[in-house]
């Protein structure tokens, strides 16, 4: 693993690209390889019941990836289509198996047989899509339905709570409550106490960066890509506090914490950086 050190930044990004892709291909080629088992049942011959309990008993595979890998398998063996798009990356097999879970959930409720037209019509919705992009669309395809949450407070708690909802600009109830879980559950500040005089960012600020930010990194690549990341977010200071920068809404940027690394690696060198980190 020295070996690696030694890469410049530019060879070990190349180097784990072309891994990445070599994880896809075998991927691939593990689902072809398991179905051709599955079709044969050769898995009987070991003494196993069921593709799942190969998968999981003697392939070690956890209960998710075995169930995912199967899931995938099925989809692709209906259809030519879908797994043309498996095997030139047009889907991940992570999406395609959030899309199996979900047909598996539809059928299942509406009482339904998806057809083969429909399923790949939904593949190709979702085809280059991200991880994330793939949950949120298929989230609101499932319609969730409200649910009626009743609490009985306090007055004064109450009183906080739309005093609140006045200073955040009079949101719904569910939004400021979001807003609140939000900061307690994905803001973090580098892990530094916010007493330390004008490094301190007062809520307000906060507020104002984050829906600059719209809740997600504001890392960008030179081709207005931005980085996906809305989890974990860090204030970072854009000129550092220590070399004079200010604390002001122009000079605060939303971060992940890997863009918060990174960024503090380039401007202090990975030795000065590396204690810490992890
Ligand atoms: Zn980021």
């Amino acid at each position: 693993m020295n070996e690696l050190k030694r890469l410049s930044d530019a060879e070990i990004l190349k180097r784990t690209e072309e891994l990445v892709l070599k994880e896809k291909e075998f991927s691939f080629l593990i689902l072809k390889h398991l179905a051709e088992i599955d079709r044969r049942r050769v898995y009987a011959d070991l003494g196993y019941a069921s593709l799942y309990d190969y998968c999981f008993r003697y392939l070690k595979y956890s209960e998710y990836e075995a169930y995912g890998r199967i899931s995938a398998l099925k989809l692709m063996r209906g259809s030519t289509n879908i797994e043309t798009k498996i095997k030139t990356n047009q889907i991940s097999l992570t999406n395609l198996i959030q899309v199996a879970k979900f047909i598996g959930q539809e059928e299942k409720e509406k009482k339904v047989r998806l057809s083969i037209m429909d399923k790949e019509a939904l593949v190709d919705e979702l085809k280059g899509k991200s991880t994330r992009e793939v949950r949120h669309i298929l989230h609101e395809k499932a319609a969730t339905p409200k649910t009626l949450y009743h609490i009985k407070i306090h007055e004064p708690t109450l009183h906080k709570f739309r005093q609140y909802q006045s200073e955040v600009g009079h949101y719904g109830e569910e939004d400021v409550l979001n807003f609140l879980l939000d900061e307690k559950l994905y803001f973090h500040d580098g892990g530094e106490k916010l007493s330390s005089g004008s490094r301190y960012l007062p809520q307000k600020m906060k507020y104002l960066i984050y829906q600059r930010a719209k809740g997600q990194c504001e890392y960008q690549l030179p081709d207005g890509k931005r980085c996906h990341e809305h989890r974990r977010l860090q204030f970072d200071h854009i000129q550092p506090y220590a070399l004079g920068g200010k604390t002001s809404v122009d000079n605060i940027r939303l971060y992940c914490r890997a863009h918060n690394q990174r960024a503090a690696i380039k401007t202090y060198g990975q030795k000065k950086i590396q204690t810490f980190l992890n």
